[in-house]
């Protein structure tokens, strides 16, 4: 297969660094790295789980060093902030010869180290809309050893009112071939008490729907378990319980 030469005008890699707030929405360049979103204001303000996910990246060299936009164009199901970008149902803008598009998050990982970017296009910043007042956040993971990749981690967002748990929102790093959504567990937790137990019973589906890989870190059977227990306590944090 022949593929087009992309050449990239890397005076334009500048324009996809840095962060703003574009109204309802926060904008991220692709080229941002990891130590700067990390310590931004606006991603902490807007975006606290992806902030506290970040910090979990590898170690401060690679956070200097490793882009955002990188991470989730080179979508390695292990990567931390791909099921992050998947709780807050993010919009990927790419560009390349024909101009500029926007790929809607559910859309954008589409099998192991695939995505929607074209082999002409290159992913130019990602748009996090903001969810306002209520949410809760948290990212578990569980590696063997300090800084290492995820056997698998979760990301999860939450909103309580009034003792219940409004909506929730869960994704998961390492539970297939791309991240997923823990969805029996969102349709679970909507609407439920905000109790210990309904956490618990909601986070027992958290496997249902995906397709966790045997590798040397760690056995399918091993993941799914993983998964309800990271969930459970991902939930509970982001729950305020
Ligand atoms: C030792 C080590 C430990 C790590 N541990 C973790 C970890 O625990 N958790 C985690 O999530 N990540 C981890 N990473 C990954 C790291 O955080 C980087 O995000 C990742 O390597 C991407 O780096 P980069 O931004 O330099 O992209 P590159 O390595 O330059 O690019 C990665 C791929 O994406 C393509 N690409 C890059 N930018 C774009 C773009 N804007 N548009 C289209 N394609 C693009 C490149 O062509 C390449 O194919 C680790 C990396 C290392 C080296």
């Amino acid at each position: 297969m022949a593929y087009p030469s992309l050449v990239v005008d890397v005076s334009k890699v500048d324009e996809m660094r840095g962060i703003r707030d574009d109204g309802d929405a926060l904008v991220i360049g692709a080229a941002t790295t990891h130590h700067d979103v990390q310590h931004s204001a606006l991603v902490r303000e807007h975006a606290g789980l992806l902030a506290e996910a970040t910090s979990t990246v590898a170690d401060p060299a690679v956070r200097h060093r490793g882009t955002f936009g990188g991470a989730l164009a080179h979508a390695d199901p292990a990567g931390d902030l791909l099921a992050v970008a998947l709780a807050y149902g993010c919009d990927f803008v790419v560009a390349g010869p024909g101009g500029r598009r926007t790929v809607a998050g559910a859309d954008f990982f589409q099998d192991y180290l695939q995505t929607a970017v074209g082999p002409d296009e290159v992913l130019v910043e990602v748009r996090i809309p903001k969810l306002g007042a209520g949410w809760g956040h948290s990212y578990v993971k569980f590696n063997r050893t300090a800084q290492s990749w995820a056997i698998v981690g979760v990301a999860a967002l939450v909103k309580r009112s009034n003792g219940t748990i409004s909506e929730a929102r869960v994704g998961l790093t390492n539970m297939g071939a791309t991240p997923v959504r823990a969805s029996a567990t969102e349709a679970a937790l909507a609407g439920a008490d905000a109790s210990a137990g309904a956490v618990a019973a909601a986070a027992a589906h958290a496997g249902e729907g995906t397709t966790p890989t045997s590798d040397l870190s760690a056995a399918a059977d091993y993941r799914l378990h993983l998964a309800t227990v990271l969930t459970r306590r991902a939930v509970l944090t982001a729950a305020g319980l």
